[in-house]
């Protein structure tokens, strides 16, 4: 009796520990320091010796913070340009985008008086011709557009006279990556701050990476999709903050489409610059760092002690398609760069 309940302990203890070392092995997965290799990258890029690639950033100008997505009286919002414009401005906003659903607006110098720089936009949605439920938002401006149009006509539309396209809240209208892929976008929101407060299906980091590891130079956008009434309170939780020489539509719009900005619900950047072998970071107060790659592939520095920093420096992975930073402040509050490295071929070639 004495030996087999030893037996039966001593099975036990040797079961449990068994238990531990597993889960140990991929409790340590995560926080391994040494990135594991990306499984399915093609083809691999060495962006710092790639004559293709060429370093996104240059932070030595003016950061500007905006907006891209915003909803007025004109559609389903419930303030005018007017009431938007002054509650955006007392938050630190420079710019913003007015985008009503298939309202395209057209503004000129009846805005100049404005407190923040107005730019033209609309938001378009629908199923295209294969029953796909999109929301995009358009950014420039857009003649022509009309509710009762097919949405792949409207968006044909958009395209033709320039507009740079966004992907809206993909997590929320219930798009596969897929779909987000094959819609062929400049951008896509990786946070929608309306959609948080609807159902909490404010994120569309994962459909941006599907898109990168097709386009690596997808760009991302957080954004408020503030709508400003009582039922939709919300606003300045998600913005992108926007380097540039001055505060103009041309400039503002040509940062956007080079994606020398950065997205946020939180932390800032101050400085983003590479030395050819290094990223050297300047940030607000932050908790962590992540250098964030194809599939699992990841490099993090941070403490769980409560510890912050404001200047980092980290290798750049020579072999990941893509890399963007991830930066987290003691809140759980989040930032983004877009990728790195934009590949210049490509980016002359579609003219964004
Ligand atoms: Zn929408
Ligand atoms: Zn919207």
């Amino acid at each position: 009796m004495f030996s087999r309940r030893a037996a039966k302990t001593a099975a036990l203890i040797t079961g449990l520990i068994s238990a531990i070392l597993t889960v140990s092995a991929r409790a340590a997965d995560p926080n391994n320091a040494t990135p594991s290799a990306p499984t399915s990258v093609s083809p691999p890029a060495n962006p710092l010796t790639s004559p293709t690639q060429v370093f996104r950033y240059d932070t030595s100008g003016t950061w500007f913070k905006g907006n891209t997505h915003l909803h007025t009286v004109m559609s389903d919002g419930g303030k005018t340009y007017a009431e938007v414009a002054q509650m955006y401005a007392d938050r630190g906003y420079k710019f913003l985008f007015a985008t009503d659903h298939h309202v395209a607006t057209h503004f000129g110098p009846e805005m100049k008086d404005a407190p923040v720089l107005w730019l033209d936009g609309v938001e378009i949605g629908g199923r295209d011709e294969k029953g796909c439920n999109y929301h995009v938002v358009c950014l420039g401006t857009l003649s022509g557009i009309e509710r009762k149009m097919p949405l792949s006509e409207s968006l044909k539309l958009a395209r033709a006279q320039g507009a740079f396209t966004i992907l809206a809240h993909p997590s929320w209208c219930g798009n596969t990556f897929q779909e987000a892929i094959d819609g062929n976008f400049d951008g896509v929101e990786i946070y929608n701050h309306v959609c948080h407060w609807l159902n909490g299906k404010s994120d569309g980091k994962a459909h941006w990476n599907a898109m990168l590891e097709v386009r690596p130079n997808t760009l991302a956008f957080c954004s408020d999709d503030a709508h400003i009434k009582p039922e939709h309170p919300g606003f300045d939780g998600g913005w992108i903050v926007v380097n540039a020489r001055e505060l103009s539509r041309e400039a503002i719009m040509t940062a956007i489409r080079a994606g020398n900005y950065y997205s946020s619900c939180g932390p800032d950047f101050k400085s983003i610059t590479c030395d050819g072998e290094k990223l050297h970071l300047q940030t607000s107060p932050i908790q962590f760092v992540r250098l964030v790659g194809p599939d699992s592939a990841g490099l993090r520095r941070g403490s769980f002690d409560g510890q912050t920093f404001t200047e980092i420096s980290l290798d750049i992975p020579r072999k990941w398609s893509y890399v963007y930073v991830e930066i987290e402040d003691i809140h759980g509050r989040r930032a983004w760069t877009n990728t790195l490295f934009t590949n210049a071929k490509s980016a002359a070639a579609s003219g964004s």
